[in-house]
């Protein structure tokens, strides 16, 4: 697995604390996000990995207030820049959304407008943030980050419909649509996970390179590790709507200190031994229809105690940037919202 190699900033764009969403079903209350807490740099890239339906997408979605019922932000404060998002009016959250923080989707012929060409949709994104501009200038911007996008023919291109377009022509129209407002926060939720390898790989270099040219920062979801391995500076992996390990790319896949994130690494193929047989952690995801009252990922862990099963572990502080929520730690220091308790000398 090739790994990220960056120097990190300490300058803090993002800070979600302890979260909780619940959305209200006729089976009950789900509880998909549990206090999540995490904090994300200027010019980083914070990747959320994890198995489906662990809270990753419910995450990003809550960065821009875009849970809609029955689904509901139950507490926690988002501060992005120096504004708590939770408290704000909507109209001063629709400016942030596609100005301040834009959002790649999955399916991007689904986000497209599928009634209007495609360089007319970029060059809405900028005409919606900056009523300065006129619509020519627009278009001509708009077709800059086509090529910049690795779009060729842009000018002709730009006159296309989503639908005349490739699935990874479409996302690369969806990324420079994203890009084009010059975002200060990228979420980009599984952006090439509908591609295949070879377009996944080039879309990747190009959006890196975009945001590395425009100094964005980028909350990366994704379930993939290789991608994870090759994008991030820094990542978070979640489990039942907890983040169970978090930190630099390389301590947490290289020295893995969550059992979760062990058995995650362990289901990456070999291929040195593409004969060795796929290992699968054992057991399901828990219901969330429960409040947490114990460590979720007890029923499926190797090395759960009788204690796993009656209380929350706390977040153990292992370096300045490696933490994990597991007991086996038991005796490092515990993480507190950014406040560090020594257990030893509290
Ligand atoms: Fe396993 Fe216990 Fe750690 Fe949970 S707290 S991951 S059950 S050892």
């Amino acid at each position: 697995m090739l790994l990220k190699d960056t120097p990190v900033t300490t300058d803090k764009l993002l800070s979600v604390q302890d979260l909780r969403v619940h959305f209200h079903t006729l089976r009950g209350i789900v509880h998909a996000l549990e206090g999540v807490s995490f904090h994300l740099n200027r010019q980083e890239t914070l990747g959320l990995a994890g198995e489906t339906g662990c809270g990753k997408s419910v995450t990003a979605r809550s960065v821009l207030r875009l849970i809609d019922p029955p689904g509901r932000i139950v507490s926690g404060r988002i501060i992005f820049e120096d504004r708590d998002i939770l408290t704000l009016d909507d109209t001063a959250v629709r400016a942030i959304r596609g100005g301040e923080i834009s959002m790649i989707m999955q399916e991007p012929k689904m986000s497209l407008n599928p009634v209007i060409r495609v360089g007319d949709q970029v060059a809405e994104a900028l005409l919606i943030h900056d009523t300065s501009l006129n619509r020519s200038s627009a278009r001509t911007q708009a077709e800059e980050m086509l090529t910049q996008m690795g779009i060729p023919e842009a000018h002709r291109t730009s006159r296309r419909y989503p639908h005349e377009l490739s699935g990874g022509m479409a996302q690369r129209i969806m990324i420079a649509m994203m890009l084009v407002t010059r975002p200060k926060l990228l979420i980009a939720d599984e952006p090439t996970s509908a591609l295949d390898v070879t377009i996944q790989a080039q879309i990747l270099a190009l959006m890196d390179k975009l945001v590395q040219d425009i100094r964005t920062s980028v909350l990366m979801i994704t379930h993939d590790l290789g991608v994870m391995a090759e994008t991030c500076d820094r990542v978070a992996v979640m489990y039942a709507g907890n983040i169970v390990e978090m930190g630099a790319v390389r301590s947490v896949l290289k020295d893995p200190q969550h059992p979760y994130t062990q058995g995650l690494l362990k289901t990456v193929p070999d291929k040195a031994n593409p004969d060795h047989p796929l290992y699968a952690i054992k057991g399901n995801v828990p219901s969330l229809l429960q409040p947490q009252n114990h460590c979720r990922f007890s029923d499926r862990c190797e090395y759960a105690m009788a204690r796993c099963s009656r209380e929350i572990p706390p977040v153990y502080q292992m370096t300045d940037d490696h933490e994990a929520a597991c007991f086996l730690h038991d005796g490092q220091s515990i993480s507190s919202g950014g406040k560090q308790v020594d257990l030893m000398n509290p």
